[in-house]
């Protein structure tokens, strides 16, 4: 499942092809939504907004699609109008002179006014988005000591899109390990240095992936793993999907994976100890 970062950047994607946009040409093929084939052409597109894991796109005439991608649902863009050759279904799509957009085989699809789009069930339910600008730590550490938040399991806590739209597996667990934090802990077991590490490194990780495309390593330490022949994909990431490696931080201890909340979580036993108010 794609995590914040990766549905930011296809959001940003489709956003090059229809962001401030008129529509040359609307294809739909998704029999609820026909009528606005002949609406939504020659309308402009003036914005697009990746909120949890569904996409918002905001057209001129006040209309406000909504898809969610669920397991199979995705969209592709071209630079031309020239249709992608794909065994999916088809639902939308969009020709601009910037290109086309497709939304293939996604199941979950309406338009929704301003006041709907207050009122959504999911988008309700969604806490604040990790990569908004405006977030700040501030508000991540109050939120970890809220009520209804300080005495869950770090683990699945940081997998709960009410707590923060955005976290997903790999985010999870390269999170709580630059944090220092054992993902058993409970933030109500967190002095307030470590809860306020804890926020700073939420916002730090969730944006490095986004602005790297999916890796949680700091720079520096990423590049010399390159130059030392590590891949890519182990390369990405300090704990996550490198069970019985060796711990990149102490260099001591061998990183395990523990399912909690039914998902894989990898951490250090020595860099994250499972004891309360540890600083
Ligand atoms: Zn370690």
């Amino acid at each position: 499942m794609p995590e914040g970062p990766e549905i930011q950047r296809a959001c940003d994607k489709i956003a090059r092809v229809l962001k401030q946009q008129r529509l040359v040409e609307v294809q739909i093929e998704w029999p609820p939504l026909a009528e606005f084939e002949q609406i939504w052409k020659g309308s402009a597109i003036v914005d697009l907004r990746a909120r949890g894991k569904a996409l918002l796109t905001f057209f001129d005439t006040g209309d406000i699609l909504y898809t969610h991608n669920q397991l199979y649902g995705r969209w592709l863009t071209r630079k031309t109008h020239k249709i992608p050759s794909s065994n999916r279904s088809l639902r939308l799509a969009f020709y601009t002179e910037k290109g086309s957009a497709y939304l293939y085989s996604a199941t979950d699809i309406e338009v929704l006014s301003q006041e709907e789009l207050s009122q959504h069930k999911y988008l309700s339910s969604l806490g604040p988005d990790i990569l908004d600008p405006d977030l700040q730590s501030a508000q991540i550490k109050n939120r970890l000591l809220e009520k209804r938040f300080r005495n869950r399991q770090l683990a699945g806590l940081f997998l709960d899109q009410s707590f923060l739209a955005g976290p997903g597996n790999y985010l999870r667990s390269e999170i709580l390990f630059v944090a220092g934090v054992h993902p058993r802990l409970k933030p109500s077991q967190l002095g307030p240095q470590k809860l306020e590490r804890l926020a700073r490194t939420t916002l730090l990780i969730s944006r490095r992936a986004y602005e790297t495309g999916g890796i949680t390593t700091e720079a520096q330490l990423e590049k010399r793993l390159k130059a030392e022949g590590e891949r890519r994909r182990t390369r990405r990431h300090y704990v996550f999907g490198r069970a019985g490696k060796l711990c990149r931080l102490c260099g001591q201890e061998q990183v395990e994976k523990v399912t909690i909340s039914s998902r894989s979580v990898f951490f250090c036993p020595a860099c994250q100890v499972n004891s309360p108010r540890g600083e």
